[in-house]
Order: C-alpha cells, then sequence, then structure tokens
C-alpha cells in the first residue's frame, strides 16, 4: 500500500502540462467515476417500509407528508410550507395562490430550468425576461427595473446553481413597485441571502425534489410562505380546489384547481434524505469553494461569482465561464469534449430561453392576442433581447452537485485537467 501510495505522489508531482489530454492519445486523469446520486440507506428504507405496512400511502389519512412540511418549513424558517408532487407544481400553485392570471406580466430570467417560464404560460399570464448578472450568472436587478409595466404583478428569480439572486434589490424593487416576488428556490436547499434560509423571504418561495436535485424524492416538491391565507389558498388550488378538511370529507369547492399532492411515500423519503442534507450541504461548499480558489488562477476560467449577501451556496451546480481566447480559440464544445475524455463530466448548461421557438407560437396564440393585445405582444418582442445572457450561454460550463462529495483529491483532478487541456489547446483546437 505504501509503495502504491508513494507511485501516485509522485505521478502527482508530474506537472498536468507534461502529460498528454487523453483526446491526443494521453491517460485521462481520471477512470473512476464521481460520487454516485442518489445516496440512501437504512434511513430511506425503514421510512419506505413504514408507509407501506401502514396501509397509508396518500396524505389523506397518512400523517408523513405533514410531518415533512412541519420540518421543513422549520429547516427553512417559513411559517408555511406544502408538499407538492413537484417544483413545477410548487411555482403554478404559488403563482395561483397570489391570483396570478390573464393580463398579468411575471418578470422572469432567460437563464433557468424552463419550468419556471411554463409555470407563467399555464397562468396565461406574460413572461417578461429580464437580463442575466453575466457575473453572477443570476437575474440582474437592473433589468428587471428596466423591463416593468404597470401590469407587471410579479417579480419570479430563481437562485440558481444553489446561489442566491440579489434579493435585497430585488425585494426592494417589488416593494417600490407593489408586485409580490416568488423565489424559484428549486436549486437552492438550505442556500442563504444575509444568514436567512432562501424560499422564506419572498411572499412565496418554491422547491424541487426531482431526483437531481440535492434533496430528492425521485420527484417532489415544496411550496413555502408566512402568509397562513395564502397557504390555504395554495392547499385548495393543490387539492382540486378542496380547502383542507376541517370534519368529515364534503365535496363544496373554495376554487378550482388540480391534483398536485405528493405521496406518502416521497415525504417518508424526504424525511430520510433530510438528515443527510446538512452534511451534504458542507461538503459541496467545501469543496466548491476550494475548486473556486484553484480555478480562479487559470487565465480564461472565470467562476461564477456569489454575491456579498449570499451567505451560503448550496452549490447544486458548479458554475463557470469558459474564454476560448485564453485556450488557442478552442472552442467551447471542443473543450467539453476534451475535459470529457479526462473523466471529468461537464456540460453546456441552458440555451438561452427567452429565443425558444415556442414561445413566439404562445405570443401568436389566439389566446395571447386576445389577452394582451398586438401593440404590448410588438413589444414585448421588440423589448426581448438579453445580450448578456446570450454570452453566458455561449460561455458558461457546469459540474454536478454529486461531483462536489467526493475527496478534495477530486478538486485537484478537476483543476489538473483543465491545466492539461489548457497546455495543449492549440494541438486540441487543431484537431
Ligand atoms: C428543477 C427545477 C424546477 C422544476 O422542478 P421539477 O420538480 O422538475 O418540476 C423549476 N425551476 C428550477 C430552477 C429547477 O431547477
Amino acid at each position: 500500500m505504501a509503495a502504491v501510495a508513494a507511485g501516485l505522489s509522485a505521478l502527482r508531482k508530474v506537472r498536468a502540462s507534461d502529460r498528454k489530454p487523453a483526446l491526443l492519445g494521453g491517460a485521462p486523469m481520471r477512470r473512476e467515476p464521481f460520487p454516485s446520486w442518489p445516496v440512501f440507506g437504512e434511513p430511506e428504507e425503514r421510512g419506505l417500509l413504514g408507509v407501506l405496512r401502514s396501509a397509508k400511502w396518500g396524505r389523506g389519512s397518512g400523517k408523513t407528508v405533514e410531518a415533512f412540511e412541519e420540518s421543513y418549513a422549520k429547516l427553512v424558517g417559513a411559517r408555511y410550507c406544502l408538499a407538492t408532487a413537484n417544483g413545477t407544481s410548487a411555482l403554478l400553485t404559488a403563482l395561483a395562490a397570489a391570483g396570478i392570471e390573464a393580463g398579468d406580466e411575471v418578470v422572469v430570467p432567460p437563464y433557468t430550468f424552463i419550468a419556471t417560464i411554463n409555470v407563467v404560460l399555464m397562468r396565461h399570464a406574460l413572461p417578461v425576461f429580464a437580463d442575466t448578472d453575466i457575473e453572477t450568472f443570476q437575474i440582474d436587478p437592473k433589468s428587471i427595473e428596466a423591463v416593468m409595466s404597470p401590469r407587471t404583478a410579479a417579480i419570479l428569480p430563481v437562485h440558481l446553481g444553489g446561489a442566491a439572486c440579489d434579493l435585497d434589490a430585488i425585494t426592494s424593487i417589488a416593494s417600490r413597485r407593489n408586485c409580490i416576488v416568488i423565489e424559484d428556490a428549486c436549486q437552492a436547499h438550505l442556500a442563504e441571502w444575509r444568514g436567512r434560509r432562501v424560499g422564506s423571504i419572498g411572499k412565496a418561495g418554491c422547491f424541487s425534489f426531482q431526483a437531481s436535485k440535492n434533496l430528492n424524492s425521485g420527484e417532489g416538491g415544496a411550496m413555502l410562505t408566512n402568509d397562513a391565507q395564502f397557504v390555504e389558498r395554495a392547499f385548495a388550488f393543490h387539492n382540486n380546489g378542496r380547502a383542507r378538511r376541517t370534519a368529515a370529507p364534503d365535496f363544496t369547492y373554495a376554487s378550482y384547481g388540480a391534483n398536485l399532492r405528493l405521496t406518502e411515500f416521497q415525504g417518508a423519503l424526504l424525511l430520510a434524505q433530510m438528515e443527510r442534507l446538512e452534511r451534504q450541504a458542507r461538503q459541496r461548499d467545501e469543496n466548491g469553494r476550494y475548486l473556486t480558489s484553484m480555478l480562479a488562477e487559470i487565465d480564461g476560467i472565470r467562476p461564477a461569482r456569489t454575491y456579498a449577501g449570499c451567505t451560503r451556496n448550496a452549490y447544486h451546480l458548479y458554475m463557470f465561464r469558459y474564454d476560448a481566447s485564453r485556450f488557442a480559440g478552442l472552442s467551447k464544445a471542443g473543450f467539453l469534449k476534451a475535459l470529457r475524455a479526462e473523466g471529468i463530466p461537464a456540460s453546456g448548461g441552458y440555451a438561452p430561453l427567452n429565443r425558444e421557438p415556442f414561445l413566439e407560437q404562445v405570443i401568436q396564440s389566439k389566446g395571447y392576442r386576445a389577452i394582451y393585445g398586438e401593440a404590448r405582444l410588438k413589444q414585448w418582442r421588440e423589448q426581448n433581447h438579453c445580450p448578456a445572457n446570450d454570452r453566458l450561454c455561449s460561455e458558461a460550463i457546469w459540474l454536478t452537485q454529486n461531483m462536489l462529495l467526493g475527496p478534495r483529491s477530486d478538486m485537484e483532478q478537476i483543476v489538473e485537467a483543465i491545466q492539461k487541456i489548457k497546455a495543449h489547446a492549440p494541438a486540441l483546437a487543431k484537431g
């Protein structure tokens, strides 16, 4: 063993730049996979079997979803939590409870998962895109003000990648302009803004527990709020319009709605996964910071900056920008290919959502023309430019959260792989 360890450390000392990239026939930086996701064991098995054997599989009869709601509200620091079928339905429920409907405008970022936009369209509201702050990858507050109108009813910022968006600026715009903030915290479990957990600061905060997320039950979601009436409207909406049951079940309706309920099985999984969350978050944070300290030294690699108010980054994604001109013109696609060949799975992230062709179809639809009128839609089209976001999409590189759950040496390998690619960038660019 000692000989192996000595051999390894000798190998480490060979400068990364002296070794050939895997794409040019060298040995890859690593062959073993990064930590797998999800992480589970005894607590999950116990929780799932408990629900199974109770024969109470839905939230109407069991108490597991309610227990989860109580502990998640406590964890995030909000008064109320409503569990939902997924993050998309948490967002949809929040918009419904806020009364967002046809004729309303909602300011959204173009750099997010598509669900953030889809839920606005599902309410027949008009999504208005604010540009991205290219340094932080978050929605740019300056651009939010610029695209608002008297019809703006809500701002729907995303805490992208698990870092917090600029909540000071956004909440101050919202209160000045008399509209609400609904936080899309689907990637930001345990992230903080000035010491408060995100998702507890706006009118509502929405989380996803989809399989890739830092807290996961395969599918699942939650909406948090501090407003007692708001959560009751949300409950009814997610329960086919039926208000929270008081005595005997009856068939009266508070509103219209859908069935967006979470199952008891998912509640049990979440309670078990929650026990691991804080420890995992700490490890991601430690590794994420370490990685940033090293990557910031590489000319042409710019880790996403976090705002001073972001006191904790959940690192759902580790994000940085790649400058091809500092890598002998090696394209982003070429860089990603070289990185993957080194055993470092990385992705190029989102495409600019404000340019999605399906949006134009919606804007041209009968319903949207009837609701908003040709003049407003023409203006929307003319205004729909997000140049900083376009540039970000062409430069962004992502690593996923599970890659931050291993030893520090994993971070060093990521850095060495990039250094190796950089040293051989001219040859890689030609190939
Ligand atoms: C995952 C995600 C959603 C949607 O959550 P689902 O649980 O997949 O429906 C919404 N917004 C963002 C930013 C997300 O990352």
